[in-house]
């Protein structure tokens, strides 16, 4: 019944506005093929071209989200809208990202969701590991947690549960409000129990990253030298965002300039931000152009760095990928990440239009469109190793960032 209601909502055209493009020549639902990759897809050309080079040990996927409804006492939280029809676009976002997932008709559905991930990943190399991202609340300017604004939240201790019961497969990355009392606190603790980084979304979680009150946090992430990936650019994840601009990516700047290692999240690749650099009335510049400055800057070389997922997406395909694709300086400081489940979300992608685009040969497009009905995750790491622009491509070093989140790990908390 509620697969049947998602369709008929999608077919009303309800998914306009939900920030979702369509391109709908590789279906509308994830098929959700439940089975590993069939051996002659996984010994294809393709994907064995896609492997060489890389060192699988040191692969990471710096942005797999971790969801559910909670229904396994998790301790996830799913806003009443995500799963009420009557509120289509939030309804209709979600049971995408549930169907990406391969969990939308499960009895189970955390545990559905967390299988998916483990099929998902037995189809890499031994040593390959996606890195699953907690979700903070939304909490309000004197630090308090408000439930209405939060579209979702996944608690630190279920993503560290997770990853540590399948520790060949997984990560774990904290997420945690600067304005929290505990938030240095919170941060200690989820650095001794492991995590590799702290994630946030301005936008929805309330934070201002230029905000004096981040700054307590920010002296603490950069003596632990825990790595910041936070989202910048516009965000379509919640209906209810009146704050896009938390993520201009000039904002980042208070975390930079106390040492924090920022991590931004695709690139900031969308919308456009006001030009803070030229004061709060500055002109709007698109956001990426901003986050390009930055990173053009001498003194932020060893502290800010980019994040390629979803820059791949139709919808944002254009000058942000072509420059991450051509800059060979930025190469190093580049992350990959597959803000999976959106990969599994099959309007969004098409492999043939990256070909008419001039991004992708001709002959890779089969295969790719083949993998994705069974590994949204693999078709984003192999449709990005066959991407060229100019003659250019991704280097190797942007998939194998293990090391990256490694250099925590000499910090003693005392
Ligand atoms: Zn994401």
């Amino acid at each position: 019944m509620k697969r049947r209601t998602f369709i008929k909502l999608v077919s009303l055209g309800a998914v306009a506005g939900t920030g979702f493009y369509f391109y709908p020549d590789e279906g509308i639902l994830n098929p959700c093929m439940d089975t590993a990759l069939p051996k002659r897809l996984l010994e294809h050309d393709v994907v064995k071209q896609a492997w060489e080079g890389i060192d699988a040990a040191l692969y990471r996927d710096v942005h797999t989200h971790l969801i559910g409804t909670g229904d396994s006492n998790s301790g996830i939280y799913l806003h009443p809208s995500m799963q009420d029809v009557l509120s289509p676009l939030q309804y209709v976002r979600y049971k995408f990202y549930m169907n990406a997932g391969c969990a939308d008709n499960a009895e189970g559905i955390d545990q559905a969701y967390v299988n998916t991930l483990k099929r998902l990943m037995n189809d890499f190399p031994n040593g390959a590991k996606s890195m699953l991202l907690a979700f903070e609340f939304h909490h309000n300017a004197d630090g308090l947690r408000v439930k209405e604004k939060s579209p979702f939240y996944t608690p630190n201790t279920y993503a560290q549960t997770v990853a540590e019961t399948n520790s060949g497969l997984f990560d774990w990355v904290a997420s945690i409000h600067p304005y929290r009392q505990d938030a240095v606190s919170a941060l200690e603790s989820a650095i001794q129990h492991g995590a590799k980084a702290v994630k946030w979304l301005p936008p929805v979680m309330g934070m201002d990253p230029l905000s004096e009150k981040c700054d307590p946090f920010y002296v603490a992430m950069a003596k632990y030298k825990m790595p910041l990936i936070t989202h910048a650019g516009d965000e379509h994840a919640f209906d209810n965002v009146d704050a896009q601009h938390k993520g201009n990516p000039l904002r980042l700047r208070r975390a930079l300039d106390h040492g924090v290692r920022v991590i931004v999240a695709h690139c900031a690749s969308e919308g456009t931000g006001v030009d803070l650099d030229k004061g709060e009335n500055g002109p709007q510049v698109s956001n990426f152009e901003l986050f390009a400055r930055m990173m053009d800057e001498k003194k932020y070389e060893k502290l800010l760095f980019g994040e390629i997922s979803a820059i791949t997406q139709l919808n944002r395909v254009g000058p942000a990928l072509q420059a991450v694709l051509t800059r060979e300086d930025w190469q190093p400081r580049l992350l990959n990440g597959s803000d999976y489940p959106l990969p599994g979300v099959m309007p969004l992608f098409s492999t043939q239009e990256m070909h008419l685009l001039g991004y992708l040969q001709r002959d890779a497009v089969e295969p790719l469109e083949e993998i994705r009905r069974y590994n949204p995750m693999l078709y984003d790491f192999i449709l990005k190793r066959h991407l060229h622009w100019q003659g250019k491509k991704f280097s190797s070093s942007i998939f194998e960032s293990k090391n990256f989140f490694d250099e925590n790990k000499k910090i003693m908390i005392g």
